[in-house]
């Protein structure tokens, strides 16, 4: 029974008797607009996640651009 699980999809909770068909069903329009809203929200986590990386490099990038400043005018 397992394996009729991961068959049921979770657009529209049908259950599809083999994998052929559950593929078919998820390359079609009405499996695609149903995921589309996912996905965006998806794309929009991993941009955060790579504007708080981006911030966070820019920050330590300001700090060490300050250490090599003020390590440079402590050298002869
Ligand atoms: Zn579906």
């Amino acid at each position: 029974m397992e394996i009729s699980q991961s068959l049921v999809c979770p657009c529209n909770n049908k259950l599809y008797k083999t994998a052929a068909t559950f593929k078919a069903h998820q390359s079609s329009n009405i499996h695609i607009v149903w995921e589309y809203p996912q996905k965006i929200k998806d794309l929009e986590i991993r941009a955060t996640r790579v504007e708080n990386e981006n911030g966070h490099l820019r920050r330590l990038n300001i700090l060490l651009m300050e250490k090599i400043q003020s390590l440079e005018k402590t050298c002869p």
